[in-house]
């Protein structure tokens, strides 16, 4: 039997930390598909590409390739072999990564690489359009949301951790600018998969998130 899981949800919703425990107490594989399009939008900032100018984002998706793996239970990703996991999550990636996601060209290359690791493994692959357009298909489909302030301050409490210099209001905005950006986009914008199973984590921890997912996966199974 093959399991592949669909979570989709805006930033800070949990999706990332929840999607790599689940994948452990299953034994799948856990895949960040946020990771590759920062990851884009890194390299963007790295060559000095205008993130506005899409023919140049998009020229540059036929010279980079991105991949993903895990190594001691944390996802990695890596932009043309160099590990840049770290590097992906700033302040100046988050700015950007919501412009060059909007992308056609970007957005193809980089489901093709999803849709390719799901189909060779089981999975819990987490994202905006997972359950709409990368894996329709999905034995458990789930949405998780968060008060945007519960959000905020868990960026807030991940970026400080970082050493990063960022007020909760900076955050906030950042957030708000990012769910319009993805929730408003034409190409595969992100919004509750038919069939999902909504999560509201505004007040549950990590573990409780887990545990939720784990049970509606068991439910599955024996139906
Ligand atoms: O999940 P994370 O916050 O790391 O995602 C970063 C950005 O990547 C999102 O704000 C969104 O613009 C884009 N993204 C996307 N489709 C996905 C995953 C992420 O457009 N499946």
């Amino acid at each position: 039997m093959t399991l592949k899981i669909a979570i989709d949800g805006p930033a800070g919703s949990g999706k990332t930390t929840t999607a790599r425990l689940v994948a452990k107490r299953l034994g799948l594989l856990p895949v960040d598909t946020g990771a590759m399009y920062r990851a884009v939008a890194y390299e963007c900032i790295r060559r000095g590409i205008n993130v506005n100018d899409r023919k140049a984002v998009e020229k540059l998706m036929d010279s980079i390739s991105i991949d993903q793996r895990l190594i001691n239970d944390e996802i990695h990703t890596y932009l043309n072999g160099e590990d840049v996991s770290r590097k992906i999550r700033t302040p100046e990636v988050n700015k950007v990564v919501s412009i060059v996601s909007s992308y056609k060209k970007v957005r193809e290359k980089l489901v093709e690489i999803q849709r390719k690791i799901a189909e060779e493994k089981d999975v819990v692959i987490e994202g905006r359009d997972i359950g709409t357009v990368v894996l329709k298909n999905a034995d458990l489909k789930i949405y998780m949301k968060a008060s945007i302030e519960e959000r905020a301050k868990r960026r807030l409490k991940e970026l400080r951790e970082q050493g990063v210099n960022i007020t909760f209001e900076e955050v906030l905005n950042e957030l708000k600018k990012r769910d319009e950006m993805d929730s408003k986009r034409e190409l595969a914008p992100l919004k509750i998969p038919e069939g999902a199973i909504v999560i509201d984590t505004t007040n549950k921890t990590i573990e409780e998130q887990v545990e939720e997912i784990i049970k509606e996966v068991k439910n599955k199974i024996h139906t």
